[in-house]
């Protein structure tokens, strides 16, 4: 299983980290150890002094494939949630401005969080979903898959031109704005449209 991430695919996040907006997807991944397994308690890392949460959509791949056209890709994916890409910012900004990998700021154990499933079948328009993250019941973060700078199926074909895509990998889809810290004992929330996807304390 393999965990495909999209960076800067919302352009006010792009912009409020100070990145320019990419004309193709940035992609990165994170291995099957960074998936937090439900009922496990998640644990703020102590290599990091500046814990983020990213909101996202994800996908589950349901379809083994290779160079997918993007006009083909919705056949590939079957079940989506909202997650968290929990970033350590203050690695990431320090990895950046040395040009090195990301996978110290990203990819490290129970980085990648998921919620429940919801059949793609259930979706009334992919182009047209709402979610968004509330932290201490507070929304923080609000995103419409109307303003992805790529669609689920231009990622999904994009991603099939580098990688395979295998039953059960995940894809996540990127983050709009308003990302920011966690500590210790806030609760997030995880929404698509008004149904709670998941719930999880930082320990
Ligand atoms: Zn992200």
């Amino acid at each position: 299983m393999k965990i495909f991430c999209v960076g800067r695919n919302y352009a006010a996040h792009a912009s409020e980290l100070g990145n320019e907006i990419p004309d193709e997807p940035v992609i990165f991944m994170k291995p099957k150890s960074a998936l937090l397994q439900s009922h496990t308690p998640f644990y703020y890392p102590e290599f990091t002094n500046e814990l983020h949460y990213e909101c996202e959509l994800v996908l589950r791949v349901s379809k083994n494939g290779k160079y997918v056209q993007e006009k083909f890709a919705g056949k590939y994916y079957d079940a989506i949630t909202v997650g968290i890409d929990f970033t350590a910012r203050d690695i990431q900004n320090e990895l950046k401005a040395k040009g090195l990998p990301w996978e110290r700021a990203k990819a490290w154990d129970n980085s990648a969080v998921i919620g429940k499933w919801v059949p793609v079948t259930d979706i009334k328009n992919k182009k047209d979903i709402n979610f968004g993250l509330y932290k201490n019941k507070e929304l923080v973060q609000q995103g419409n898959t109307g303003n992805m700078l790529h669609s689920f199926d231009r990622i999904v074909s994009y991603i099939s031109n580098y990688f395979s895509i295998n039953i059960g990998d995940l894809i996540y889809t990127g983050t709009p704005a308003g990302v920011g810290e966690v500590v210790v004992g806030d609760i997030l929330e995880g929404f698509i449209e008004d149904d709670k996807m998941f719930e999880l304390e930082v320990k």
